[in-house]
């Protein structure tokens, strides 16, 4: 089992990353909140990365209603903002240095195939020297993680072929994979403390291993629940969660706050949002959130 490090260098750096593909939803509002609080109870930094490596699901101008409606709610970050679409020459070297040590090879395998051969990749093409152009390229994992601990799911279990898959890093259309490129600013950003959606939970797994294979050290995780509008129906940009409300941030903040084991007393609700946040920061602890959602949501908006 792999131990997360037990000090990192300098202090607590933590970071939202949201993809800009449509407003900043209640759901994602949490995540903002979660890992914000969370740096902050830590005297640490708060950086915000926009994902914007998967140009086919940018929205235009969702970058720049994103960060709005985080200074809207109050939570103002660290640094200047990253984009990825700036930063190709970062992944294009790392890609590099990995193709050097040949760990990296080219599949031409279709999502059907794979299904149809068990819906696991078997490493079907790690030997057939294909050619890179057109395909997609995949990373040899000699580094496969079967369990890891998360600091607020505790002990996280593996399946043993999700963990011993070659998973893609560059896809067959050219774009550079999330679970790539997460790695590579979390390192070059010096990021200690990941503060996500458990959505995220399984990836976390090859991003430890890719921490490993790159010689570096891996930020600690904590996974907050994902909020749901009923049972199955995540709140997220693809199901048409709605956009939150710039212009009264108190009621979502106090919702969100509710939702991660928080108890804002009555009077929060006429204060302004910098005292909202500054009551959680004091009140702030990771011991308080739930592992999973607890009661339905009371907040529609
Ligand atoms: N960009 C990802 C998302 O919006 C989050 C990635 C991460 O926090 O590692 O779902
Ligand atoms: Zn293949």
């Amino acid at each position: 089992m792999l131990t997360p490090a037990l000090s990192h260098q300098g202090s607590y750096r933590g970071r939202f990353a949201p993809s800009p593909s449509g407003p900043l939803h209640f759901g994602s509002l949490i995540a903002a909140l979660a890992s914000f609080l969370t740096a902050k109870s830590q005297q640490g930094q708060w950086l915000v990365r926009i994902e914007d490596i998967d140009t086919p699901r940018v929205v235009k101008g969702a970058d720049s209603d994103i960060l709005h409606t985080l200074e809207a709610y109050g939570l103002h970050w660290d640094e200047n903002v990253i984009y990825q679409s700036q930063r190709h020459s970062l992944y294009e070297d790392a890609l590099e240095h990995l193709n050097q040590q040949s760990l990296v090879y080219a599949c031409q395998c279709t999502r059907k195939e794979i299904k149809l051969r068990g819906g696991f990749y078997d490493n079907h093409c790690r030997t057939l020297n294909l050619p890179r152009s057109g395909n997609a390229l995949r990373l040899q994992q000699h580094f496969p993680i079967e369990k890891f601990h998360d600091q607020i799911q505790g002990l996280v279990h593996i399946p043993k072929k999700i963990a011993h898959e070659d998973y893609i890093i560059k896809r067959r259309d050219g774009l550079f994979a999330y679970q790539l490129v997460v790695v590579l600013d979390d390192i070059e950003q010096k990021i200690t403390h990941v503060v996500r959606g458990a959505d995220l939970l399984e990836p976390t797994a090859r991003q430890l291993g890719l921490f490993e294979q790159l010689g570096n050290c891996a930020p600690h995780y904590a996974h907050i629940p994902l909020a749901v509008a009923k049972p199955g129906f995540k709140l997220s940009k693809q199901n048409h969660a709605p956009a939150i409300d710039k212009r009264n941030p108190i009621p979502a903040t106090l919702a969100a706050l509710r939702f991660l084991g928080f108890n804002p007393p009555s009077e929060l609700t006429t204060a302004t949002i910098e005292e909202v946040l500054a009551w959680a920061v004091q009140s702030f602890c990771l011991d308080t959130i739930p592992k999973v959602q607890e009661k339905p949501m009371n907040y529609d908006a």
